[in-house]
């Protein structure tokens, strides 16, 4: 933390540009460079507050208004969104190390994620419940006022936005939290809604993990939906209970990618890279296929196939257009994968490939995509998020073992299957603990697919119908008619 620099942004507070009460700003460091970009506002509790009191200024207004101009309104900043893709894309490249194809792709996304949960505006609706012709019941969907959305590093635009949207469509004003290492893009979005969505409406305050227990515990705000890790999650959790707080939690993953034998190895391989989310984001992906389970009869055919593809890819400047993976967002995430390719090593897994900074690149938060083979169990990265560009792939012969194994950690969260065989797939499916199964894929899915967690994985589902209802309570209406 630095006092004022000459490149320091300010937050955005009731549609105002404000900095941190106390002057305090946190730094943007380009991971490729490892240089300061700029600096940002550290939100301390004073400015929660001013940030909670803007929101529920403008809470009722925006309650109030119908939600066909609450949809145009999130339709028109899809629309300056996508004026501005390139140019966000960037950003997020330069601040976050995407690689253009990632952070291209994240902007692209975003704008149809606003058109989905625009066109979703008029389900936020009730029932009308049987009862006797002099009594019945009716239901209403009334947001909650005050939102707290806290979103991690590795997409920023797209969760500073697309996890915006749901809560804004059902009416709600919203306190939005980017990461501390990547908030820049978030600041821009500010600027694409200033002079559109009334003050107050949609906050931005930047700031540490400290900021955002502010807004968790913060009593005027009723709603926390918080993506990032397990233990934040477990401590957003703690501090929501003292006000009983509805809580939506989208937190971390290990996944699991099974690999049949009458699976292609090569196709298989080729699905493993796309599902760890390489080129997207380096790996950084709660959904990255990170543990790879494959039968023992095609694991060398598999290793080899995987090997080739992840030797081909180039690390690099993430704004060059001939990059495939950037460097880790931040020094300290870099730090703490490095230590799980050396516990890797030492805890006896094999290394195929990869492991260290590419020789070409002498700065920068740099990691040569990773492969290990032979991972037991028991081992720190067969168990633990990584999150990076890291895989660890098992083998086995027998499909119980194998089921065992794959649910044998903490998280529930994705889970991806390769076989021609239609009851192997749907039976393994239905015996893998994990919120969302992909049949031969590579993790893509239909927009409007809901998406959570099982397990320590979290609470609740997003990005489908079931995430803008959650911005909603039901109160139920009774009528009584009687004779005079
Ligand atoms: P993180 O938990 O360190 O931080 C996430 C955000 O929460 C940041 O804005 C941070 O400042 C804030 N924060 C941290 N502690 C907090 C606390 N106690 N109270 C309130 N706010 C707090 O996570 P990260 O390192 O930024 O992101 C990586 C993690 O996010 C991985 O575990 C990844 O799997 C997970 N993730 C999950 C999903 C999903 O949809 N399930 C999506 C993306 C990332």
């Amino acid at each position: 933390m630095t006092t004022t620099t000459a490149t320091e942004r300010r937050m955005f507070i009731g549609g105002a540009w404000v900095g941190a009460n106390d002057g305090t700003t946190i730094e943007s460091i380009d991971p490729s460079t490892e240089e300061p970009i700029g600096a940002v506002p550290s939100a301390s509790e004073a400015d929660v507050d001013r940030a909670v009191a803007a929101a529920r200024e403008a809470a009722p207004a925006w309650a109030a208004t119908a939600w066909t101009e609450r949809a145009d309104l999130i339709r028109e900043l899809a629309r300056r969104i996508d004026d501005a893709a390139e140019e966000l894309a960037r950003l997020d490249s330069r601040d976050g190390g995407l690689p253009l194809a990632g952070s291209r792709g994240d902007v692209r996304g975003t704008v149809r994620e606003l058109e989905y949960f625009a066109g979703l505006g008029g389900e936020t609706k009730g029932d009308t419940l049987p009862g006797t012709p002099s009594q019945w019941a009716t239901t209403h969907r009334e947001p909650y006022g005050v939102v707290g959305r806290i979103v991690p590093f590795n997409h920023p635009f797209k969760f500073a936005t697309g996890k915006s949207a749901a809560p804004l469509m059902a009416g709600n004003t919203v306190i939005l939290k980017p990461a501390e290492h990547t908030s820049l893009s978030a600041l821009r979005l500010a600027e694409l809604v200033e002079n559109l969505l009334p003050p107050g409406v949609l906050n931005v305050v930047t700031g540490p993990a400290a900021t955002g227990a502010a807004i968790v515990g913060h009593p005027d705000v009723p709603r926390i939906a918080f993506t990032g890790s397990v233990p934040s999650g477990r401590a957003v959790l703690r501090t929501a209970a003292e006000h009983i707080k509805h809580v939506t939690l989208e937190l971390g993953g290990k996944n699991p990618m099974v690999v049949f034998d009458d699976a292609d190895p090569a196709r298989a391989a080729a699905a493993a890279v796309a599902g760890m989310n390489l080129r997207r984001s380096m790996g950084q992906s709660c959904q990255s296929n990170s543990r790879i389970l494959v039968h023992r009869s095609s694991k060398d055919a598999f290793l080899d196939a995987l090997t080739d593809i992840v030797e081909g890819l180039r690390v690099g400047d993430p704004l060059d257009e001939a990059t495939d993976l950037g460097p880790l967002a931040f020094e300290q995430h870099y730090e703490r994968v490095l230590g799980y390719v050396e516990a890797g090593r030492s805890e006896g897994a094999r290394l195929l490939t990869g492991g260290r900074r590419p020789d070409h690149l002498t700065r920068g938060y740099y990691l040569a995509p990773t492969v290990f083979a032979d991972v037991q169990p028991g081992m720190r990265i067969a168990r633990e998020e990584i999150f990076g560009p890291v895989m660890s792939v098992f083998d086995w012969d027998d499909e119980e073992d194998m089921i065992r194994l794959a649910n044998d950690v903490e998280y529930g969260l994705t889970a991806n299957i390769w076989t021609n065989d239609v009851h192997r797939a749907h039976r393994t499916a239905q015996r893998l603990q994990a919120g969302t199964v992909s049949i031969n894929g590579e993790g893509r899915k239909p927009i409007g697919t809901p998406f959570g967690g099982y397990k320590h994985s979290g609470i609740g589902l997003e990005g489908s119908l079931d995430e803008l209802l959650s911005y909603t309570r039901s109160k139920s209406v009774v009528v009584n008619l009687h004779d005079n």
